[in-house]
């Protein structure tokens, strides 16, 4: 139960990370976080009960900057929200696809690399989307540093999402 996900609230209420309990409990006795949701029970140690935490706010603000996210296969799917940017298909098997080809003189960046299922990767093959006749449904780009870059990915409990407006994302 020490190890269930806790998400860590700003001072703002800004989710500004996820860690487990064990280490939630640790920073509400240290006086660093309030308590401010339950959501996994309880935990009794030798004298007391204690309520385990499902949602924690620090009691003081930090300051993030906010992360450049680096380009990665697992960056641009997440940007691409798993979905081939030509057909719509979503997929757990995507590949990247350079929209112009590396060989004729597109680059390694966020602009010219999308989500592809493999159907129309290997349609596309080496040519630009307008001699493959293909259309992307939305022009790539780097993906705005987002203050919820903590949670991509990652499950959203029930009693987390009205601390998450994804459509600021
Ligand atoms: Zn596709």
């Amino acid at each position: 139960m020490l190890s269930e996900p806790v998400l860590v609230l700003n001072l703002n209420y800004e989710p500004i990370n996820v860690c487990n309990a064990r280490r939630a409990l640790l920073l509400i006795f240290r006086g660093k976080a309030e308590f401010l949701e339950n959501g996994h029970g309880q935990v009794r140690s030798v004298q007391q009960v204690f309520d385990l935490p499902s949602i924690i706010r620090l009691v003081y603000m930090v300051k993030r900057p906010f992360v450049k996210r680096k380009l990665s296969k697992k960056e641009v799917l997440l940007r691409d929200r798993h979905t081939c940017q030509y057909c719509g298909h979503r997929s757990k098997s995507l590949t990247l696809d350079h929209v112009v080809p590396r060989r004729l003189g597109g680059g390694q960046s966020w602009d010219n690399i999308v989500s592809a299922c493999i159907p129309c990767n290997h349609h596309k093959a080496g040519r630009t989307p307008w001699q493959a006749g293909m259309a992307l449904r939305k022009t790539p780009k780097a993906p705005y540093p987002s203050p919820y870059y903590v949670l991509h990915g990652r499950v959203i409990l029930e009693e987390w999402k009205k601390f998450i407006p994804w459509e600021t994302d």
